[in-house]
């Protein structure tokens, strides 16, 4: 599984980063970096937590 982000959603805000640092990072000038895209079984819960917590809706997870 991946998860991918839809940059026309995403505002910066940054709680995907909280949630799951090791996928997600703002950087100074308010872009998300994704700074992996697979996802292994054991960190599934977070990222879906990072997903889901998303206020845009700007990530999804595609198998
Ligand atoms: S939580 Fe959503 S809007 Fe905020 S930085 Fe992450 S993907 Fe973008």
């Amino acid at each position: 599984m991946k998860v991918v982000v839809d940059r026309s959603k995403c505002t910066g805000l940054g709680i995907c980063e909280s949630l799951a640092s090791a996928f997600f990072e703002v950087d100074d000038d308010g872009d998300l970096l994704l700074l992996k895209e697979d996802i292994a079984d054991h960190e599934l819960a977070e990222v879906e937590e990072a997903v889901q917590s998303c206020p845009t809706e700007a990530l999804r997870i595609v198998s």
